[in-house]
């Protein structure tokens, strides 16, 4: 047996985040051959959202399939080349510029470091350029890869960064994409969104983002023209196949896949101790206590700043996410939390600022007002002398030179808790708060019989 690793990206299309649809086409012809034994869910892969040029398409896709030789892993190659070639010259989109990538037999440790470097940081094409040059002076692997187009090789990166992240000791979850038939492309999609509350309520716990209840819509479903009919997210393959039969849809299924991904797990976010360690264009998650209270900019963000006690830092909540950034509104200096989010480099009006995904608040901090006090003789509020001179009862001419403001308590009405933003502003690789609790440390032991459709 010969294992061999297919890495895909950068087949973008005119509709946006394709290549899981050429990806789909070639599982469909492979599966029905008797040699080709798929060792694992194709994997769907999302790296650093926040890496600031495109380097990359959205997402990379890998195959892990067990063949009995050499010859035939290297037809594999050479067939899903063929096929990504004629896809993309179906579907021109002149700015892609893909690459399928393969290791044949054992994932090299770089290659594997790169995959999870891809999803906390920025890499540049001359790091995965160097990796290749170590590995293919290693013997036991084979590693090849192919540029589709004279354009460049962008998607070198994301092909063999897919290939390295095996999620094989870290949280992964699995998403369940089903595709339309080609004479329903650009059509509107026809989902009943009551059936999509019916499945979320059934499967609950289980699967995840499915509805957006504070604006009372379905998340299931892309808007664009592509040939995606919807995606189910969720904890175990065999829930994803049975919400499927939940939903009630008014066209026929063309075919469906179930992908084991890193989405909704937080990969992208490294957890540090002091906002020294706060890179731009990484992700990272840190206590801190709230410096500066929120205010509200126009656009209807809400910023406020954090210290570690040495550094500060910003924090943005933009307006899309609903009530998120109403609590947001509420926190006050000294409050103890924990922020996750992507760091944004520095423009001429802010500095480094935090993109609010997720907001931890572990203590809320006592805030007062202050007020005069109260006349001792007659009980009516008295006035201020002036600064430092006391106060003077405007009812009786009480005078206590002596007198200060006293401080009362102001009610806070926030708690403390976990807060999110609603379903509809989340992120491939944003984690909800339901999945804590449910993170997977190891691969599946096997594999659904049926995980895709048809085959
Ligand atoms: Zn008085």
């Amino acid at each position: 047996m010969v294992r061999i690793h297919i890495g895909f990206d950068d087949i973008d299309t005119p509709f946006g985040g394709c290549t899981t649809h050429l990806v789909a086409k070639i599982v469909l012809k492979w599966i029905k051959r008797p040699w080709t034994k798929f060792v694992d869910y194709p994997g769907l892969l999302r790296f650093n959202p926040g890496v600031p040029w495109k380097t990359r398409g959205n997402g990379g896709l890998v195959l892990r399939i067990d063949v009995p030789s050499i010859e035939k892993a290297l037809d594999l190659y050479e067939e899903a080349i063929g096929i990504a070639r004629d896809y993309i010259r179906e579907f021109t989109h002149p700015e892609s510029q893909p690459v399928v990538a393969a290791i044949i037999g054992d994932i090299p440790k770089y290659v594997k470091w790169l995959g999870k470097k891809c999803v906390k940081d920025v890499v540049p094409i001359n790091l995965v350029e160097r990796i290749i040059d170590i590995v293919k002076k290693q013997s036991n692997t084979t590693l090849l890869y192919n540029e589709l187009s004279s354009k460049g090789k962008r998607g070198l990166i994301g092909a063999l960064a897919s290939i390295g992240l095996t999620l094989e000791n870290s949280d992964y979850t699995y998403e369940l994409i089903a595709y339309r038939k080609p004479e329903y492309w650009g059509k509107p999609r026809n989902i009943d969104p009551e059936s999509v509350k019916y499945m979320d309520k059934a499967t609950e716990g289980k699967t995840f983002l499915n509805y957006d209840y504070e604006v009372d819509k379905p998340l299931i479903t892309p808007h664009g023209p592509d040939p995606v009919l919807l995606g189910i997210r969720g904890e175990e393959p065999s829930i994803l196949v049975k919400a499927l039969e939940m939903i009630k849809v008014e066209e026929p299924i063309d075919s469906w896949i179930i992908y084991r991904t890193n989405q909704a797990t937080d990969m992208h976010l490294t957890r540090i101790s002091s906002l020294e360690k706060a890179r731009i264009y990484t992700g990272v998650i840190i206590e801190a206590i709230v410096s500066k209270d929120p205010k509200k900019i126009p656009g209807g963000h809400v910023i406020f700043s954090v210290s570690d006690g040495e550094r500060k830092l910003d924090v943005a909540v933009y307006q899309p996410t609903g009530k998120f950034r109403e609590i947001a509104y509420q926190l006050r200096r000294g409050d103890r939390i924990v922020v996750y989010g992507m760091i944004r480099p520095p423009s001429s009006k802010h500095g480094p600022t935090l993109n609010l995904e997720k907001l931890k608040i572990i203590e809320v901090a006592k805030i007062y007002r202050f007020e005069a006090p109260k006349c001792p003789r007659c009980g009516t509020r008295m006035k201020s002398m002036g600064r430092n001179k006391g106060y003077k009862c405007p009812k009786c001419g009480y005078r206590d030179p002596k007198a200060r403001k006293i401080p009362v308590e102001i009610p806070r009405n926030i708690k403390p808790g976990f807060y999110q933003p609603p379903p509809r502003a989340f992120k491939h690789l944003m984690k909800p708060i339901e999945r804590y609790g449910k993170e997977k440390t190891k691969p599946p032991k096997k594999m659904i019989n049926k995980w895709c459709y048809p085959c």
